[in-house]
């Protein structure tokens, strides 16, 4: 069974890691596909701007008409490399500060409802020569030369378009002839949407919330089931053990009464009057027991909330003295040390005699049934804050930390080495906490296996 459960828990922990990594997977790609479909929209729109808006278009053209007429100054009218260059990069600066005006101004007005920049980088421009080709500028990619628009770091910008153009241009020079050159370009349009993820899970949002919330339930789903599963487990075991004890517990009694009913019609025994009266009251203590068996169980088939109390008041020193010297009386066969450290002022406990007692005796009578050779029991109470507090501390075999826990539970034993000697039913800690509950109170257990345990109730008083 215990395999089983692992087995379980292995397969659905197992299943639970394959199904976030395919769920993962899955969300990955539908947020690269998002992304490239939002990217594809923003690239349609600036296309539209680039070819319907007017103006733009007129200020794009009025930099082409400027780019290629400087062009046409380098190649016959001497305007040197590095004038060239200065003089594109302050016609286009001037030009972009219009274009990116009437960018923002058309952006506004197309329903796009975010905000992007644009920008034209150059990355060759070639004159052509039927003798030799004048390349004026070839960068790579990383390093283009910024033109037109809003200028933004390479990284952060997407493709909007490529254009490689070669054509021809003719202009008269200052004497009236006309000059023709033949050019090759090569410019790219590059768009930044500073806030593009944001917008993009904005868009998964709801399959993001759903994919989550899913995982968060099936997650509970399989701890419930899980927890539930050991949980039944847990209480298949504690019924098992409970048959076993109380059939083996049942037995001895009637086994004894058994055999005393029998002898009662021996005749000898008959004609010992005290023989006679021996065998009654080993029949009546057997009788005695069983019926303490019972109500035993019965006792402890309520829960502390239907635990009727029929409390009284008693003074501490009295109440403990009666107690541990009963106590000390009922246990003979032991070699026994009780150490009273009662609280010195006296207090008055409002209390359930009969119970608060039974539950004091489970306590102590474990003593003696998980003690060893020499028995020590430690008893101190005393008074904090209007809490009164018990403890009872033995020298006995001791609780592993993992059981200490259970031993409270219902029908609970704990299953180890030599313990299965001892006779028990796993319920009298179980009354004890119901009883000490049912006043409030607390009981909480340290333990130390092979040295001792130490159990401490806490009840308040007024
Ligand atoms: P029972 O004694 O009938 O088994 P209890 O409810 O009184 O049932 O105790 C539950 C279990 O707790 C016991 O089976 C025992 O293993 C463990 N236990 C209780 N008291 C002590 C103690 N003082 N020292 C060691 N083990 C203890």
């Amino acid at each position: 069974m215990r395999r089983r459960i692992n087995t379980l828990i292995i397969s659905a922990v197992a299943t639970l890691v394959a199904l976030v990594g395919i769920q993962a997977y899955l969300i990955y790609n539908s947020y690269e596909l998002e992304k490239d479909a939002f990217l594809t929209e923003t690239r349609n729109a600036v296309g539209r701007l680039d070819d319907e808006a007017q103006l733009i278009v007129e200020t794009t053209d009025l930099w082409g008409q400027e780019f290629t007429e400087l062009l046409w100054k380098y190649r016959f009218e001497g305007l040197g490399k590095e004038r060239f260059f200065s003089e594109l990069k302050e016609g286009g600066t001037s030009v972009s500060k219009e274009f990116n005006r009437l960018y923002q101004e058309e952006l506004k007005k197309s329903d796009l409802g975010y905000e992007m920049k644009f920008k034209r980088n150059i990355y060759s421009i070639i004159i052509i020569d039927s003798i030799a080709n004048d390349t004026l500028l070839h960068l790579n990619e990383d390093n283009p030369l910024f033109v037109l628009g809003e200028d933004f770091e390479e990284e952060e910008g997407y493709d909007v378009s490529q254009a490689r153009w070669q054509t021809d241009y003719t202009q008269k020079n200052e004497s009236g002839d006309e000059k023709t050159f033949e050019f090759r370009v090569l410019t790219r349009d590059k768009m930044s949407i500073s806030e593009w993820e944001r917008i993009v899970l904005g868009r998964m949002a709801l399959l993001l919330t759903g994919s989550i919330v899913l995982l968060v339930f099936v997650m509970a789903l399989f701890y419930h089931s899980i927890k539930s599963l050991i949980k039944q487990k847990k209480v298949t075991d504690v019924k098992t053990d409970f048959i076993n004890n109380i059939t083996h517990e049942l037995k001895t009694p009637l086994a004894t009464l058994s055999i005393a009913s029998k002898s009662l019609k021996n005749k000898e025994i008959i004609a010992s009057a005290e023989a006679f009266q021996n065998t009654l009251q080993i029949l009546d203590r057997q009788n005695t027991r069983l019926q303490k068996l019972i109500d035993q169980v019965m006792s402890n088939s309520l829960g502390s909330e239907s635990l009727v109390l029929n409390k009284e008041q008693i003074m501490d020193t009295v109440y403990f003295k009666n107690l541990l010297d009963d106590f000390t009386l009922s246990v003979q066969s032991k070699d026994l040390r009780i150490i009273r450290q009662i609280e010195p002022e006296e207090v008055v406990l409002r209390i359930d005699t009969f119970m608060f007692t039974t539950a004091l005796l489970n306590i102590l009578e474990n003593t003696i049934k998980y003690g060893k050779e020499n028995v020590s029991i430690g008893v101190a109470t005393h008074l904090k804050n209007n809490v009164y507090e018990i403890q009872i501390k033995d020298n006995g075999i001791g609780i592993p930390d993992k059981e200490q826990k259970l031993i409270f539970d219902k029908f609970y034993r704990v299953s180890d080495g030599n313990l299965h000697n001892v006779k028990g039913l796993g319920l009298g800690l179980y009354y004890t906490k119901q009883v000490i509950d049912a006043h409030s109170g607390a009981i909480t257990v340290v333990s130390e296996k092979n040295k001792g345990t130490t159990f401490t109730i806490i009840i308040p008083v007024n």
